[in-house]
């Protein structure tokens, strides 16, 4: 049986379509990212790494947002913050 594969969107390689190679992404149909593992990150440096400079998020806010604290999540979203990234995938603001 062949297995599902997926062309990275930023790479454009092409990989097995699993949890090995693709970050889930409960957004997508499929369940998965449309860039690799590798690029994914690298995406997520760059936008993540953008806004906290931009924005002068403390980092102590994003590891409460991530904890579901509702004070650290408001005070994201007031900041036009609409993702973070809580070490296995997006999450929607
Ligand atoms: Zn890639």
């Amino acid at each position: 049986m062949d297995k599902p594969t997926r062309i990275c969107s930023r790479c454009e390689d092409e990989f097995p379509l699993d949890a090995k190679h693709f970050y889930r992404n409960r957004a997508t149909k499929n369940g998965f990212h449309s860039s690799c593992k590798p690029c994914q990150k690298e995406r997520m440096r760059e936008t993540y790494g953008m806004k906290v400079g931009d924005l002068k998020v403390k980092a102590s806010t994003f590891r409460a947002a991530k904890k579901g604290r509702p004070e650290a999540l408001a005070e994201l979203k007031r900041l036009n913050v609409t993702a973070i990234w809580n070490g296995r995938e997006m999450v929607r603001l």
